[in-house]
C-alpha cells in the first residue's frame, strides 16, 4: 500500500475538518476518491476536494462519533504517514453531459468534495447553478470560492431540530 504524509488538519466547523496530504507522484482526475486506512488497516473512500494540477492532496471529512477511521484521521498531526489507496472512481462532475452543455452542481455537506475539485482542476468551467444543502452554516465548505467560480449559487441550511429550510443566500 502506498503511504502519504499527512500536511494539515484544518478544523473548519465541530464536525468538518480539512484533510491535506503531500501529494508525491499520485495522478488522480476530479471526482476520484482514495480509501484512507488507520492504524488498524480499516479502510474507507473519501473524496479528493482538491485541483488535479494542485501540489497536495486535499479532503473534506466529517469527524462520525465513534467511527473507525474519520475519528482517527481528526487526530493526525503533521508529519504522520497514513496509507493511502491509489485514486479511482466513476463519478464525472462537470462532464456527463454533451460537450459544452450546462452543468448544474447539487451537493450536501461533504459531498461537495468532488465539485471543489472539478471546479479548482478546470477554471474555465462555469457551472449554470450550484445547490449545496448544510445542516448549518458553519459545516459550508468553500462558500466564497463557490459563490466566486458559480454565477448562480445558493446555500441552504436544514436545521434538523426544527426542520425548517433557510436560504442564505442566492446570487
Ligand atoms: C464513494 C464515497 C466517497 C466518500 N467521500 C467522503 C468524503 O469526501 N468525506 C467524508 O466525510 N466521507 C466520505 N465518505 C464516507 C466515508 O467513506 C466513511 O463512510 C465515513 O467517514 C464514516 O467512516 P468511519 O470509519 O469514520 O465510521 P464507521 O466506523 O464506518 O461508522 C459510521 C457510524 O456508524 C456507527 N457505528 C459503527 N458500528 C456500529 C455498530 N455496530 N452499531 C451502531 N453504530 C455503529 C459509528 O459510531 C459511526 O457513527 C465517502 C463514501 C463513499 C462510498
Amino acid at each position: 500500500m502506498p503511504t502519504a504524509k499527512v500536511s494539515e488538519v484544518n478544523f473548519l466547523s465541530e464536525d468538518i475538518f480539512e484533510l491535506v496530504l503531500e501529494r508525491d507522484r499520485v495522478e488522480f482526475q476530479p471526482g476520484d476518491c482514495l480509501a484512507i486506512s488507520n492504524s488498524d488497516g480499516v479502510s474507507r473512500p473519501y473524496s479528493v476536494s482538491s485541483g488535479s494540477r494542485e501540489p497536495h492532496l486535499q479532503f473534506v471529512i466529517r469527524r462520525m462519533p465513534g467511527g473507525a477511521v474519520s475519528e482517527w484521521l481528526a487526530v493526525r498531526a503533521p508529519g504522520d504517514e497514513i496509507e493511502i489507496s491509489e485514486p479511482f472512481g466513476w463519478f464525472r462532475p462537470g462532464r456527463s453531459g454533451e460537450p459544452g452543455s450546462p452543468s448544474v452542481l447539487v451537493a450536501t455537506g461533504t459531498g461537495i468534495a468532488p465539485f471543489l475539485s472539478v471546479l479548482r482542476s478546470c477554471p474555465d468551467l462555469e457551472p449554470a447553478l450550484c445547490l449545496y444543502g448544510v445542516r448549518c452554516l458553519a459545516d459550508a465548505v468553500g462558500l466564497d470560492y463557490l459563490r466566486e467560480r458559480c454565477p448562480l449559487s445558493s446555500t441552504f441550511a436544514l436545521l434538523k431540530w426544527l426542520r425548517t429550510l433557510y436560504f442564505l443566500g442566492f446570487r
